[in-house]
């Protein structure tokens, strides 16, 4: 079930700090890690500081974007050092670990994602993800070495995961369109969406004013499923035909 829980390092500088992540998570039960434009990696640094979670290292998918990073998972995490303009649902590392956990049980999968040392997450990579969580660190000295911060959330994944072993196993098999859409369908949700709000003039590609953003934040915390994502769909389809002045005449 951890193995439904991958580890997202964005940009990552150093790769003493991409095998610190490595050890960090080996030691908590994770192993699966994905990195997005490391800028130095494979290194030798990487797997010194990995000491011994080679396995972890060997198998790190490296990918170009963040979004190839989320394929087929239906909840991101991103951690921040600091607080954001943009209010967004927060979890502490606690209640991180818990849903990870719990909705890594029910078969999800699960993204922590992880910023650049000198530079964290950008707001439009904080944006794809459902959640933002801050370990409550000194607020005069708040952000943590990278691999530091993985550790922290990895190991309230495994306490979270320790909690869970004693408690019944929920399996309940869901039907398919029950199953949550995934962040792959939400980016191409959100693109239809600003499409279409752009062909009836309701969003100004000029003046967008966060209104992308807050609507990631509204439907980001809706747990969409997959045929409510048609319905969304359906009715941005038929809305772009009315504005294109092709619907069909309703018959009354
Ligand atoms: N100067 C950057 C700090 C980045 S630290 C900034 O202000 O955002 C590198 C990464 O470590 C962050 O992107 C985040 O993933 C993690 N991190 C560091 N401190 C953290 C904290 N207090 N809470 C959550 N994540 C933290």
């Amino acid at each position: 079930m951890l193995q439904n829980i991958r580890v997202v390092l964005v940009n990552t500088s150093h790769p003493g700090n991409i095998g610190g992540a490595a050890r960090a998570m080996k030691n908590m039960g994770l192993s699966r890690l994905v990195l997005v434009q490391p800028l130095d990696f494979p290194a030798a640094d990487a797997s010194a500081r990995a000491s011994g979670a080679d396995d972890v290292l060997d198998g790190a998918i490296v990918v170009d974007t963040l979004e190839q990073a989320l394929a087929g998972c239906s909840l991101a995490i991103g951690t921040s050092a600091r607080d954001r303009s943009m209010p967004w649902p927060m979890l502490d590392p606690r209640e991180c670990g818990v849903q990870s956990v719990a909705r890594a049980a029910a078969g999800e999968e699960i993204a922590l994602v992880f910023g650049r040392e000198h530079a964290g997450l950008t707001n439009d990579e904080l944006q794809r993800c459902h959640f933002h969580v801050h370990i409550p660190s000194n607020p005069d000295f708040s952000s943590l070495n990278l691999a530091a911060a993985v550790q922290v959330l990895a190991y309230e994944v495994r306490t979270a995961w320790l909690a869970a072993q004693g408690a019944p196993a929920k399996v309940e098999k869901v039907d398919a369109s029950d199953e949550l859409a995934t962040l792959d369908e939400m980016e191409l949700f959100y693109e239809h969406l600003e499409k279409t709000l752009v062909d009836i003039s309701f969003l100004d590609p000029e003046k967008p004013k966060h209104l992308m953003a807050r609507l990631r934040r509204l439907y980001g915390r809706s747990s969409v499923n997959r045929s409510e994502m048609s319905i969304l769909r359906g009715i941005l389809t038929e809305t772009q035909k009315v504005a294109r002045g092709d619907a069909h005449k309703r018959k009354d």
